[in-house]
C-alpha cells in the first residue's frame, strides 16, 4: 500500500511540473526575445555600418574622380589651347571641396585638412595656368604646369589624395570587418540561444513525459487496484463483469460455451474462527494460487467475496471440458492444504452455469451457477452440480415456500404430533417428543424435513420455533391439568435459534407464561448445531440449564462431536441416531457404535434414548444393551394431542403400569 501512495503523484508534483513548464516557456521566450533585438540591432548596425563604407567609397572615388577630372581638364586646356576646360576644372574643384567637406565631417581627418591647405596653393597656380592658357600664352603656362614648384606640390597633394582614399578605403573595409564580426557574434549568440532552448524544451519534455508515464503508471495502479482483490491478487468482482461481458462476445462470434464456476470453501468460516483470519487470509491466497495453477491462461479466477471464487472458461465444450474442470477443482482440496504450520483440511461445493443456454445476462449465469452451487452444497459438499431446470424449479419453491411459511403460521397451518418416549426398564412413557407438522391447505401434509431447512435459511425457523415451544409446553400443562400423569415435553430446538442473543430470555418467557414445571421441559438441540455453534457453547448450554430444563443432545453420532466435547456439555440425555438404529442387530459395526455409546453416556452419567426404534428385535438388543429410553414407530408413532392421549390410556391398560416422570 505503501508503494501505492508513493506512486500516486500528488498536487506537489504536479505543481512542480507546472512552475517548471512556466520557468522553461518563461525563459525560452526572453532568450527569443533577446534573440530578436540582438538580430535586430544586428541588422540596424549593418545598415548603418554598410551605409558608411558605402559612403566613405563613394568620397574615395569622387575625390579620385574630380581630381582626375581636374588633372584632365588642365592637361586638355594645355594641349588643345581651350580655355573653356577651366569651367570643367572649377566645377570639379567646387564638387572636389564639397566632397572634401564631407570626407572631412565624417572623418575629422588631418589629412582632409592638409589636402585643403595644400589645395590652396595647387588651384592658385592651376588657376594661373588657365588665365595664360585664355590669355593664349600656351608656352607659358605650360612651362608652369612643367615647372618644379608646381609638379611638386601636385605630388604631394597626389600622394596626399592617395593616403586619403587608402585611408578611406580601410575605413570601409575596418567597418565591414566589424560588421562582419558583429554578424559572427550575433550568429553565435543566437545559435547558443537556439542551443539553450532546445535543450529547455528537452528538459520539459523529459519532465512531462515522466509525469506523464507517472501518471500513467498511477492510472493503471488504480485501475489495478479497481480491478483486482487486494489480498489475493486475483480479479475482483469488477473485472469478473468486464470478463464475463467479453466472454459472452467471444461465445457470440465462436458458437462456443462459456461455463461460470462458482465455489466456496467449505466450513470457511469454522476455519478462520478456530485459527485466526491471519490464517484464513492465507487459505484464501493459497486457493486462489491453486485455482489459478488449474486453470487456463484464458479461463479468469476471481475472488467475489470472503470464501467466494468464480472461474471464467471461455471456449468450453461443455460436458467434457467443465467435468474435467470441476474434477481439477475438487482435486486441490483432496489433500490438506498447508498453511502456515497447519495442515488444512477443508473441501469445496461448486457450482457450473453455462452462456448461453442457462442463461444470457451476467446476473442471470451468476444467479444459476449459485443455484446449481446450493444444490451442490446440499448434496454433501465436496462436488459440483450443473445448473438445470430441476434446480430452477426447485430454488422456485423454496421462495414460494417461504412466502407460504409465513402464511402457514398466521393461519394455523402448523400443528404439532407428539412421539410416546419410553422407558425401555419399565416399558413406561416417560414422555413425547413434540414434531411439527404443516398441514398445507393444498399440498397435503408437508414433512419438517422439508421446510425446516428452508425456514432456517430465512430465519423464520425463529418464529416457528417460539409458537412450537409454547404449544408445546401449553399441551404439557394441559395434559398435567387434565390428570394425565406427568409427560415430559422434549422440544426440538433449531441451531438459527439457539445462536439468537435472546434465546434465553425467550424460552424462560414461554416457561413463565405457560407455567410448565421447569424438569418437565426437554430441550433437544442436534449434536451438528453444537459443533457448528460460535461462541461460547457450553456457557449457552449451562444457561438453558439454569432455568430448571432438561437438555438432550439430539441426533448423536452424526455431528462428529469429540468424546471431550461430551464429557463438558451439561446434558441429561443422548439420542442415538435413527442411523446406527436401523440396521440393528445385525450390522456389527451398529452394534459396536450402539454399545460403546450406551457404555460412554452412562460412565458419564447421561441417560441415552435410541430413536427410529421400528421392531420388536431392535428393542429387544437395546434393552439387553442398557439403553435408558425408546422412541420410534414399533413403540407409538407421532400423533396429535388427541389421538395421544386416547394411545396413552390404551397403553397403559396393556402394560398395566404407571405412568412416570424421567426425573
Ligand atoms: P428428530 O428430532 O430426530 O425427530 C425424530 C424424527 O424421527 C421424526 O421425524 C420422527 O417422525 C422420526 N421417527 C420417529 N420414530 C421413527 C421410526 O421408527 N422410523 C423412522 N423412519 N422415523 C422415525 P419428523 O417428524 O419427520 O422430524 C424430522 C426432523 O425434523 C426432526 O428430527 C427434527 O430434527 C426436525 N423437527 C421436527 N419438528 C421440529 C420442530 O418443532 N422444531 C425443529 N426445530 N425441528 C423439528
Ligand atoms: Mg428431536
Ligand atoms: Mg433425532
Amino acid at each position: 500500500m505503501e508503494s501505492i501512495e508513493h506512486n500516486i503523484p500528488n498536487a506537489q508534483n504536479k505543481s512542480k511540473v507546472h512552475i517548471s513548464v512556466t520557468l522553461a516557456v518563461a525563459i525560452s521566450l526572453v532568450l527569443i526575445m533577446a534573440g530578436i533585438w540582438n538580430a535586430y540591432k544586428t541588422g540596424l548596425i549593418a545598415e548603418e555600418n554598410i551605409k558608411a563604407s558605402l559612403q566613405l567609397q563613394r568620397l574615395s572615388d569622387s575625390i579620385r574622380f574630380h581630381q582626375e577630372s581636374m588633372s584632365g581638364a588642365i592637361e586638355f586646356a594645355l594641349t588643345t589651347g581651350e580655355s573653356h576646360w577651366h569651367t570643367s576644372y572649377e566645377t570639379n574643384l567646387l564638387n572636389l571641396q564639397d566632397v572634401m567637406h564631407a570626407t572631412d565631417m565624417t572623418l575629422s581627418n588631418s589629412i582632409v585638412n592638409k589636402i585643403q591647405l595644400e589645395q590652396g596653393k595647387v588651384i592658385e597656380l592651376e588657376r594661373e595656368i588657365f588665365s595664360l592658357v585664355t590669355e593664349k600664352k600656351q608656352d607659358e603656362a605650360f612651362s608652369l604646369f612643367a615647372s618644379d614648384a608646381y609638379q611638386e606640390i601636385k605630388i604631394e597633394q597626389e600622394q596626399n589624395a592617395l593616403t586619403l582614399r587608402a585611408t578611406l578605403d580601410r575605413e570601409a573595409k575596418d567597418i565591414i570587418g566589424t560588421l562582419k564580426s558583429r554578424l559572427d557574434r550575433t550568429t553565435i549568440a543566437l545559435a547558443i540561444q537556439i542551443v539553450f532552448i532546445i535543450a529547455i524544451w528537452l528538459y520539459i519534455i523529459n519532465i512531462v513525459r515522466r509525469w506523464q508515464a507517472h501518471q500513467s503508471k498511477h492510472s493503471n495502479e488504480l485501475t489495478r487496484l479497481a480491478h483486482y482483490d487486494a489480498l489475493t491478487g486475483i480479479g475482483n468482482r469488477t473485472l469478473f463483469h468486464l470478463r464475463l461481458e467479453t466472454a459472452f462476445r467471444q461465445s457470440r462470434r465462436d458458437g462456443k460455451a462459456v461455463a461460470l464456476v462458482l465455489m466456496d470453501i467449505d466450513h470457511f468460516k469454522d476455519i478462520n474462527d478456530s485459527l485466526g483470519h491471519d490464517t484464513g487470509d492465507k487459505l484464501l491466497i493459497k486457493v486462489a494460487e491453486e485455482l489459478q495453477k488449474t486453470c487456463r491462461e484464458t479461463d479468469t479466477v476471481v475472488r467475489l467475496g470472503g470464501d467466494e471464487f468464480a472461474i471464467i472458461a471461455t471456449n468450453i465444450d461443455k460436458k467434457r471440458d467443465s467435468v474435467i474442470l470441476g474434477n481439477k477443482i475438487l482435486s486441490i482440496f483432496e489433500h490438506p492444504l498447508s498453511i502456515q504450520s497447519n495442515e488444512i483440511k477443508t473441501g469445496t461445493s461448486i457450482g457450473l452455469a453455462f452462456y448461453p443456454d442457462d442463461g444470457d445476462s451476467a446476473e442471470e449465469l451468476l444467479r444459476k451457477a449459485d443455484m446449481a452451487l446450493y444444490e451442490a452444497k446440499r448434496h454433501g459438499r465436496a462436488n459440483f452440480k450443473f445448473f438445470d431446470t430441476a434446480i430452477e424449479v426447485a430454488a422456485r419453491n423454496k421462495v414460494k415456500m417461504q412466502a407460504d411459511l409465513q402464511i402457514a403460521l398466521e393461519t394455523g397451518q402448523f400443528k404439532l404430533h407428539y412421539q410416546p418416549i419410553i422407558d425401555l426398564g419399565g416399558n413406561l412413557v416417560i414422555g413425547v417428543e413434540s414434531l411439527i407438522r404443516w398441514e398445507h391447505p393444498e399440498k397435503g401434509s408437508i414433512p419438517p424435513i422439508e421446510f425446516i431447512p428452508i425456514a432456517e435459511e430465512s430465519r423464520f425457523i425463529v418464529q416457528i420455533g417460539e409458537w412450537v415451544l409454547r404449544t408445546a409446553c401449553q399441551q404439557q400443562v394441559d395434559w398435567e391439568r387434565k390428570g394425565l400423569a406427568s409427560i415430559n415435553m422434549a422440544v426440538n430446538l433449531s441451531a438459527v435459534q439457539f445462536n439468537e442473543r435472546n434465546i434465553l430470555a425467550q424460552v424462560e418467557g414461554i416457561m413463565q407464561e405457560t407455567g410448565i414445571r421447569e424438569d418437565q421441559l426437554t430441550v433437544e438441540i442436534t449434536e451438528s448445531t453444537l459443533m457448528e455453534t460460535e461462541g461460547d457453547v457450553i456457557a449457552k448450554l449451562h444457561a438453558l440449564k439454569s432455568l430448571g430444563l432438561k437438555l438432550a443432545i439430539d441426533d448423536f453420532g452424526t455431528g462428529y462431536s469429540s468424546l471431550a466435547y461430551l464429557k463438558r456439555f451439561p446434558i441429561h440425555h443422548l439420542k442415538i441416531d435413527r442411523e446406527f438404529v436401523k440396521d440393528l442387530p445385525e450390522n456389527t459395526q451398529d452394534i459396536a457404535i450402539a454399545r460403546s455409546i450406551i457404555t460412554m453416556a452412562h460412565e458419564l452419567k447421561i441417560d441415552v434414548v435410541a430413536e427410529g426404534i421400528e421392531d420388536q428385535s431392535q428393542l429387544r438388543f437395546l434393552k439387553e444393551a442398557s439403553c435408558n429410553y425408546g422412541q420410534g414407530f414399533h413403540l407409538g408413532k407421532p400423533m396429535p394431542a388427541a389421538q395421544f392421549e386416547e394411545w396413552l390410556l390404551h397403553y397403559n391398560e396393556q402394560n398395566h403400569s404407571n405412568v412416570r416422570s424421567v426425573g
